[in-house]
């Protein structure tokens, strides 16, 4: 089966008792047994919810791999990957990370004495030589965020596992459509589902997927025992939000594309960080191993910080608010907003400037979108 069929069925059989074509919403915490350890698979809603089962057999089907589990959180979901780590473990991190995985690897993880390395997303002899004897995990967030270059996943996976290391990688920013980091040899994909793939900014929700049994068993205990499980109406929403993943992609990469190359022209603009365009410097890795460049473009304002503070109350389509990957566009400004939690010297020593302002482009016409950001920057 082809991905925009997957999205519409893989998970989703009609309901047996009823012909449902939709799956039910199973509002229940717990569920009959009819004697001493017999039941229809499920006990208690922790456990297991078939609402939930439904969506995270599709989530798996779209990463191609053989589980998938879905958590209350983008940042639940990190939690439990990082809880297959123990005291005194390591890991190597590429350094210009979505602002709540530095804040839990540093803030909580280094709590328990698990200690982070990080190197520049694009240099892959630097996770090799950041490996310490400890070191458990790579974790790549590719593109990165929010300045979208690109970590290697198929040359860093090799390193992995030569070190014997799990590859993680958050695909938050491309979605399943336009990037499988299983594919490409990682052992661990995580979505904040609140983005792309549920894509109606109405949800908060996460998923792990893997085909490596262990690890899944492993954070399908953690995910019983720790309890950050999302409810039945969320999975709900977010099956209803991914059926149409595949057309939403498609869409927010060809507004993202004109965007982009809008900007590339302005005379207020410094500078424009897109995959898709032939200046960045990824884009040669973009196209090998993305099928797209996806809906996400950041760029540099010439002016001060003021300056881009009446830019950004200026905008009228766009939304002056943090996320991404909705239906509707965002403007955010990273370094006060997503990313506020990582200290100013070692956001301005990653580039991260007062004046970047971050785009999710959404699929209104482009054409108001364009005009949008006209009037704004004017
Ligand atoms: C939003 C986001 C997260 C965290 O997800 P939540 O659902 O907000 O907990 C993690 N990684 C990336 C890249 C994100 O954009």
């Amino acid at each position: 089966m082809q991905f925009a069929t997957k999205a519409i069925h893989a998970g989703q059989e009609p309901d047996p008792s009823t012909g449902a074509i939709m799956t039910p919403i199973f509002q229940t915490s717990t569920y009959a047994q009819s004697g001493m350890g017999e039941h229809k698979g499920y006990e208690y809603a922790r456990t297991g919810n078939p609402t939930r089962t439904a969506l995270e057999a599709c989530l798996a089907a779209l990463e191609d791999g053989d589980y998938g589990l879905s958590f209350a959180s983008g940042l639940a979901a990190e939690h439990a990957i990082l809880n297959l780590l123990s005291a005194g473990d390591h890991m190597v991190a590429c350094d210009d990370l979505y602002g709540g995985s530095y804040r839990i690897f540093e803030k909580v993880m280094g709590r328990f004495n698990v200690q982070t390395t990080y190197v520049t997303a694009s240099n892959v002899e630097g996770y090799a030589r950041a490996i310490r004897p400890n070191t458990k995990l790579i974790w790549l967030e590719t593109p990165t965020n929010p300045l979208l270059r690109l970590a290697d996943i198929r040359a860093v996976a090799e390193i992995a596992h030569r070190h014997n290391l799990l590859l993680v990688v958050d695909n938050t920013f491309s979605s399943p459509y336009f990037q499988q980091p299983l594919k490409l040899g990682a052992d661990i994909v995580l979505h904040s589902t609140t983005k792309y793939i549920n894509g109606h900014s109405d949800v908060i929700g996460g998923a792990v997927v893997t085909s490596n049994r262990e690890v899944y068993e492993a954070l399908k205990f953690y995910q019983n025992a720790a309890g950050a499980v999302p409810g039945p109406f969320d999975c709900w929403l977010t099956l209803r939000g991914l059926k149409t993943l595949a057309v939403r992609m498609r869409q927010h990469q060809e507004n993202a594309r004109a965007v982009a190359s809008y900007l590339s022209e302005h005379p207020r603009v410094e500078k424009v960080y897109y995959p898709g365009l032939v200046s960045h410097p990824d884009h040669e890795l973009a196209q090998r191993q993305m099928s797209g460049f996806g809906g996400m473009v950041s760029f540099q304002f010439k002016g001060t910080l003021a300056d881009v503070d009446q830019v950004v109350r200026r905008f009228k389509v766009f939304t002056f608010a943090e996320s991404l990957g909705g239906v509707e566009s965002l403007v955010c400004h990273p370094a006060s907003m997503t990313h506020g939690s990582i200290p100013r010297e070692i956001r301005e020593a990653r580039g991260l400037t007062d004046t970047l302002l971050r785009l999710s482009v959404g699929i209104e016409d482009v054409s108001d979108l364009l005009a949008d950001l006209e009037q704004a920057l004017a």
